[in-house]
């Protein structure tokens, strides 16, 4: 994993980006759950420690508070749908909780003895965002806002002078908090990460694999509006004899440089994919099947051009291929586009392999 990767969310795939929101999905409504209960249920405690004068003003702030976050139980299913609405479901349970916080202190204004749980709210619930796994810059800001937050509850009730010694021990103990916080969500983006890249990458070309090839194909349909796009399937000619002859290393040599040259003849705008054991297929937004069928014979002739070496150093070896192309539009259904792409595969083995052939 990359250090920008930490860094922030834009550095990452788009159907990264939607993995980890679901994902931020499900705890954040954990979360809000066991807020809901724990702010509702603490009456109890209160009832028990406080006496009558302010027990009759914190229940009803914690009833109130309750009630404010339970909408974001429904909402948490929509955030999982979209970035925007997730930030701002944070930004509002932060905005209620630091009001719950605020208003909690301000109603010990009079000089009694404030309960360690009011006093410890901030740090707690620093704690309890830790289970999100968000990117350092977003840590940073939940931190700097609850910081921001804490620096003005002191400020609004006066408690503290701003220069004085309790506060510098406050913006300490938040700075640690807020450190740790953002190392535990650091350290679950990572795991979350590494454990997508797993599920969704070839672990010999690094290709993405079958799953994550056909998600990309859904959404990039989706996306295409009126524009054409092309899909191109590849398989190898006669790679069984490949392995058979050369050893299985020099198959999964031939694999590998495959899969280089395909990254280094179609770029970054295409979608590569190892869609089967020697079968690739790439994706083409914006392309029309005579032009699909032109980058086709393109790599077609790169890689019939460049010999394979044998990694034991037994000399080397030329590889071919055949491909099927099939141009679809925003309405085609994909299981008809790959049934077609295939048989034109299928017809380009028949044709006596090492050639391109349009879907009929
Ligand atoms: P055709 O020209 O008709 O495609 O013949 P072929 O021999 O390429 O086709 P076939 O499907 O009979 O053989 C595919 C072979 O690919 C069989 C399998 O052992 C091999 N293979 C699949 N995955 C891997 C892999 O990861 N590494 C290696 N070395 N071989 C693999
Ligand atoms: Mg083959
Ligand atoms: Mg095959």
């Amino acid at each position: 994993m990359e250090l920008k990767e930490y860094w922030s969310d834009s550095y990452h795939s788009s159907d990264f980006k939607l993995t980890r929101i679901g994902f931020v999905a499900i705890r954040f409504r954990w979360l809000v759950t066991l807020l809901i209960i724990g702010i509702a249920g603490w009456i109890a405690v209160d009832w028990w420690v406080l006496d009558p004068a302010h027990f009759q003003l914190i229940w009803k702030i914690r009833l109130i508070t309750g009630a404010m976050l339970t909408p974001l139980l429904p909402l948490s299913y929509l955030c999982k749908l979209n970035r925007r609405w997730m930030v701002a479901s944070l930004y509002f349970l932060l905005g209620i909780l630091l009001t719950f916080n605020l208003v909690g202190l301000w109603s010990f204004r009079d000089g009694a003895p404030i309960p360690i749980g009011y006093v410890a709210f901030p740090y707690f619930l620093l704690a309890l965002l830790s289970v999100l796994p968000l990117p350092v810059k977003s840590g940073l800001r939940v931190a700097l806002v609850v910081t921001l937050a804490v620096l003005g509850t002191d400020y609004w009730l006066d408690r503290h002078s701003l220069h004085n010694g309790a506060l510098l021990d406050r913006l300490w103990l938040l700075l640690c908090f807020s450190l740790a916080m953002i190392w535990v969500q650091a350290g679950q983006l990572r795991m979350l990460l590494d454990l997508y890249r797993e599920s969704t990458r070839d672990p010999l070309t690094r290709l993405m694999n079958r799953r994550l090839f056909m998600r990309q194909l859904e959404q990039a349909q989706r996306d295409s509006r009126h524009q054409p796009f092309t899909l191109i399937l590849f398989d190898l000619d006669r790679f069984k004899r490949i392995n058979d002859e050369h050893g299985h290393l020099m198959g999964d040599e031939v694999l590998v440089r495959v899969a280089t040259t395909l990254g280094d003849i179609f770029g970054p705008d295409a979608t590569l994919a190892r869609f089967g054991g020697e079968e690739f297929i790439v994706l083409l937004p914006n392309t029309t099947l005579e032009q699909g069928l032109r980058r086709a014979e393109t790599l077609r002739l790169a890689v019939e051009s460049q010999p394979v070496e044998n990694p034991l150093g037994e000399g080397e070896i030329t590889v071919t291929l055949s491909a099927g192309v099939v141009e679809g539009r925003h309405d085609s259904k994909l299981q008809v586009l790959l049934n077609q792409v295939d048989e034109a595969l299928y017809d380009a083995k028949r044709n006596g392999r090492n050639c391109v052939q349009a879907a009929a």
